[in-house]
């Protein structure tokens, strides 16, 4: 076959796999979003059907020869192209090693136990979700073998979140979080108790919070035509392609900066999911780079942008407007500082950026317990407070404001946690070279977000999937991943709140 032939059925491939991938996602969305609660079994079987489909169309040997064939001409194809076919075939190797019915049944397995964890959540029951949990695991350190029976099957798992890093990498991360950042914890704490955070707690209307979440979409340049909010508990986003993004918040009266900070985090994935070049789009080129640089995205909005003091002074006003009642007698230093407080903390979705990693932490180390050691599903409850405690200094109550408060484990997102804390730590890498060229802090003052969206849309969102993050750190801050640069902007600002 000619190569100009073969590169068309990749083409073709990538179309069909795209109708698939979009299928699905909408019917992902729907379901944790406005689906009824009855849905989820009929949507179940529906989802197995079609990633059977999906699967019978991209495992065969049809598949197999044109990809192989592809990588044999490797020399006549198009950077772009070669790095498709490299994609794919890493794709290929994934899925092809694990047997069809095992796939159909773990797709099945993820919407009742993502249902199952719902329930369990609602009702503080771990008892009703631990079979699930249980059988989660199972099927994610067989699938891990049979992909990659010479790794260790928690690095396969950590691989496919963040290429390229493994138990040790992250082990040597988190260290050096316990050296630089974990020792000013105590102090912190202890020394921020008299901020006071009681308007935080105040009843905001729900509508109003709306309102916010959409001005601040617009503040930070989002063409609405290209994006939604939706709601759902545990806040997500979803990027179909450039001009069709939709992602979720949560409202609670009484929290107004849980709505206001999901909005910041999710806005940056969505932005990210906006911005990478139109010839990527519909490709498997389209995501990014890998989770932990899609977090350092949204981790940028969320805390580096949101919650400096820049621009909390640039969008109070904005918020007194809309709850004048609620902030009658707060400052913006006051709202700053409230929002920023260290607090040894059980949500992790609710925790301030220095103690964040913690969370991290402990989610770490019972995921490597699950796959390393012999451990008891119905031991997790006990496992996961006495952790909280040695790191924290708090137990959490109950199982809902436990083990059972992410939605990760419940959909086998199994060894995703870690790239949270590497996109923090990202985050700040890229600021400090971002700093080099553009103003930031005078920049964020005016609300001006022209050049900094520019410098992250050109330096990485541009780039969709194309390098590893290991490759775009390195060709975007000319030196390689150093966690240095998140423990001294966190030293910086917590030492000065
Ligand atoms: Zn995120």
């Amino acid at each position: 076959m000619e190569i100009q032939e073969l590169i068309n059925k990749l083409n073709e491939l990538e179309q069909l796999q795209y109708a698939y991938r979009y299928a699905m996602g909408i019917t992902n969305f729907d379901g944790n979003t406005v689906a009824p609660k009855n849905s989820y079994k009929a949507r179940g079987q529906a989802m197995a059907i079609l990633s059977g489909e999906t699967y019978k169309k991209f495992i065969n040997e049809e598949v197999k020869e044109l990809l192989f064939s592809l990588k044999e001409n490797e020399k006549q194809l198009d950077f772009t192209t070669l790095r498709k076919v490299d994609e794919y075939i890493d794709e290929y190797e994934k899925t092809s090693k694990i047997p069809m019915n095992e796939f159909m049944e773990y797709t099945k397995l993820q919407s009742d136990s993502n249902h199952a964890w719902e329930q369990a959540k609602a009702n503080n029951d771990f008892k009703g979700f631990a079979p699930y949990l249980e059988k989660m695991f199972e099927f994610n350190k067989r699938f891990a073998n049979y992909r990659n029976p010479e790794k260790k099957p928690y690095n396969v798992h950590l691989d496919d979140f963040e290429k390229g890093m493994e138990m040790d990498d992250i082990d040597k991360f988190f260290n050096q979080l316990k050296k630089d950042v974990v020792p000013l914890i105590k102090d912190a704490v202890n020394e921020s108790k008299g901020i006071r955070e009681d308007f935080l707690e105040r009843p905001f209307p729900v509508d109003k919070q709306k309102e916010l979440s959409s001005l601040l979409t617009d503040v930070l340049k989002m063409d609405k035509d290209n994006f939604i909010i939706a709601e759902s508990e545990h806040p997500f986003t979803m990027g179909l392609n450039n001009f069709d993004v939709r992602f979720t918040t949560h409202y609670y009266e009484n929290m107004i900066a849980s709505s206001f900070y999901s909005t910041m985090h999710e806005a940056g994935h969505a932005i990210y999911g906006l911005n990478h070049d139109l010839k990527y789009n519909g490709t498997v080129l389209s995501g990014g780079a890998s989770n932990g640089v899609h977090e350092s995205q949204s981790r940028f909005y969320e805390n580096l942008v949101g919650r400096s003091k820049q621009f909390i002074n640039y969008i109070y006003p904005t918020m007194k407007n809309l709850f004048p009642d609620q902030l009658s007698d707060v400052s913006a230093n006051e709202f700053y500082r409230a929002v920023n407080k260290p607090k040894l903390s059980l949500i992790r979705i609710e925790a301030d950026e220095l103690t964040y990693s913690l969370h991290i932490m402990v989610r770490y180390e019972i995921e490597r317990m699950m796959f390393e050691e012999k451990v008891n599903v119905n031991d997790l409850p006990a496992i996961w407070n006495s952790k909280y405690e040695e790191y924290l200094g708090i137990t959490p109550p109950n199982d809902t404001k436990g083990v059972l408060q992410d939605v990760h484990w419940a959909f086998g997102l199994i060894g995703y946690f870690p790239s949270y804390a590497l996109g923090s730590a990202y985050a700040s890498q890229f600021l400090s070279k971002m700093k080099e060229t553009v103003s930031f802090d005078s920049d964020v003052a005016k609300g001006d977000f022209s050049n900094i969206n520019a410098w992250l849309k050109d330096n990485i969102q541009i780039h969709g999937a194309v390098y590893t993050p290991k490759q775009l750190i390195e060709r975007v801050c000319n030196e390689p991943f150093n966690p240095k640069y998140y423990a001294d902007y966190l030293k910086g600002k917590f030492s000065d709140l």
